[in-house]
């Protein structure tokens, strides 16, 4: 039966709860445990999927196809263990579960209330795969005095009591400010925040506190008096140069033994860190750097592509390199040469995105990419304008373009060489679509297999023909035009299982122009780089010396 840590946050947002619960996973696991890691979000939407990325950052897609938050990535990227439908509820998703029961009749006429009805329906959430593993750590999206996080919090007071006593423990990050005139932390925001905590019926075990400064002792010692924690629990979580070395810190902060203290596990065994100070040293000590443009639309907001920010990086710890990523905005160039705008980089990606707006600037990117022999990665909308660009000016087709913006523009503007998709398989059943469905959920999503042709490029990449990989989309290009392209000299070296979607094309006789209809970069590690990431970089860095 799993243990449970219940992380939440106060004082303020944005303290890194994440990537406090994603480090911890990892040194739990560097002890010798296993670990799942949960996300509990308190806004109203049923899941992620229909949030703009502006606002939300990237959706982060599970093998089992659920579109969640991005903070499910860092889950990922720091434990390797894949996330799942389950590991991942909002208060949308929980209230229609409710609403849905009850118009079933399922309660038998009885009045539904937050509590019990909801708090038992997040309960219920929290127990899926309790026998599976050691530590089960459940993050609580928001900051503890949020209106909207109340039913999480009730419920996760509750668990703690319906488990046997010292099954649940609590760990509360907050931020300890700075006074520079006073030259002082200052503790009173943590002591209220645990204080409203506490008035909720939850009393902390451990307190994670950030700080740009040391935290004296004295400090130390005043916040585990005012706040009920012991003095060793008070863990300081400093800034740092790069996320992952939050593992390492974190341990030399005594956050692992704190939780190993607070569950009362002795001896604690010892940890094994040697592939954190691997990962630390690449990304400290790299022997070079190269220049990556992205070309996209949600430039302004990185977080809109947090998980290629990451695979890029990963790769560059693979090659021993430094990857200095450059957001290019597609729309700068979308009636102009693109040239001026990416010269000088030594590798172009194009990611995925929805719309029409930009895309005739990446269309153009692409075209730079091959006519310049420039590394190009295309990953999901990248493919299909890589594959636009091929049809319009290789294979003679002018008028190429995908239903996707036919569709926003209402009329026959393009042949579509990308079209949307309304029926496919999934293993051993059929998905169906029609086109006035709901917004949300209704892509292909998840998981799926592709076969990769002998002798391409790719199938040397991945070192095998059959790959599995995630993808969220609608439109698809059409082996219609397959032959047509072919012959042009774009290779069609990934597919369906069952020859009928395309999965990768890749340029015959240009140095690296690869384009995945899926999306690679949700399965990258920094203790495993993806492998297309780890050669685009690798390519990248033959390209940096040749300039
Ligand atoms: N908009 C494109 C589609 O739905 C690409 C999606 C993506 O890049 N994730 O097919």
């Amino acid at each position: 039966m799993a243990r449970y840590i219940f992380i939440t946050g106060g004082v303020v947002s944005s303290l890194g709860k994440g990537l406090a619960s994603a480090a911890l996973g990892a040194l739990l696991q560097a002890r010798g445990f296993s670990v799942r890691l949960r996300k509990l979000d308190p806004y109203l939407n049923v899941d992620p999927g229909t949030m703009s990325p502006f606002e939300h950052g990237e959706v982060f897609v599970t093998d089992d196809g659920a579109e969640t938050d991005l903070d499910l990535g860092h889950y990922e990227r720091f434990t390797g263990v894949p996330a799942r439908k389950t590991d991942s509820v909002s208060s949308g998703r929980i209230y229609s579960t409710v609403l849905e029961k009850e118009r079933r009749g399922d309660y038998l006429g009885k009045t539904i209330q937050v509590v019990p009805h909801v708090t038992n329906e997040i309960k219920e959430f929290l127990k899926i795969g309790e026998d599976e593993v050691d530590f089960m750590l459940c993050e609580i999206g928001g900051t503890v005095g949020d209106i909207e996080g109340l039913p999480f919090f009730e419920a996760i007071r509750q668990f703690s009591h319906d488990k046997k006593r010292g099954q649940c423990i609590f760990m509360h990050l907050t931020l300890l400010p700075y006074l520079a005139a006073s030259g002082e932390l200052k503790t009173k925001p943590t002591q209220h925040s645990v204080k409203e905590l506490q008035s909720i019926g939850i009393a902390p075990d451990i307190l994670v506190c950030r700080s740009e400064h040391p935290i004296p002792e004295k400090e130390r010692e005043k916040i585990a008096l005012f706040c009920n924690v012991r003095k060793e629990a008070v863990v300081a979580a400093y800034d740092l140069k790069s996320i992952y070395e939050a593992p390492l810190a974190y341990h030399e902060q005594g956050l692992d033994q704190a939780v190993l203290d607070a569950f009362d596990i002795s001896p604690a065994p010892a940890p094994n860190l040697a592939m954190w100070h691997d990962v630390h040293d690449r990304i400290h000590n790299p022997e070079g750097h190269v220049k990556v443009a992205i070309v996209g639309k949600y430039t302004q907001l990185e977080d809109a592509y947090k998980s290629i920010a990451e695979a890029l990086t990963h790769g560059g710890m693979a090659n021993r390199v430094k990857v200095k990523i450059e957001w290019v905005d597609a729309e700068l160039f979308d009636r102009e040469d693109a040239a001026p705008y990416l010269e000088g980089y030594h590798a172009i990606l194009v990611p995925g995105g929805f719309g029409e707006r930009g895309t005739e600037g990446k269309i153009k990117a692409a075209q730079f990419a091959r006519e310049k022999n420039i590394p190009y990665l295309g990953i999901c909308l990248g493919m299909q304008m890589a594959v636009i660009e091929a049809a319009r000016n290789v294979a003679g087709l002018s008028k190429a373009g995908s239903e996707e913006f036919d569709h926003e523009a209402g009329g026959k503007r393009f042949e579509p060489v990308v079209y949307h998709l309304k029926e496919w398989v999934q293993g051993n059943h059929t998905v169906a679509r029609k086109a006035d469905d709901d917004k949300g959920g209704t892509m292909r999503l998840g998981a799926y297999t592709a076969s990769l042709k002998d002798g391409s490029k790719v199938a040397e990449i991945y070192g095998t023909t059959t790959i599995e990989e995630r993808h969220r989309h609608r439109y698809e290009v059409d082996t219609k035009y397959r032959e047509r392209l072919e012959n042009a000299g774009l290779m069609f070296s990934g597919m369906s299982p069952d020859g009928k979607l395309p999965e990768i094309v890749e340029w015959k006789g240009h140095p690296w122009f690869i384009g995945v209809q899926f999306h690679p970069e949700l399965k990258s590690k920094p203790f495993a780089p993806h492998p297309l990431f780890a050669d685009f970089v690798r390519a990248a860095v033959e390209m940096s010396r040749l300039v």
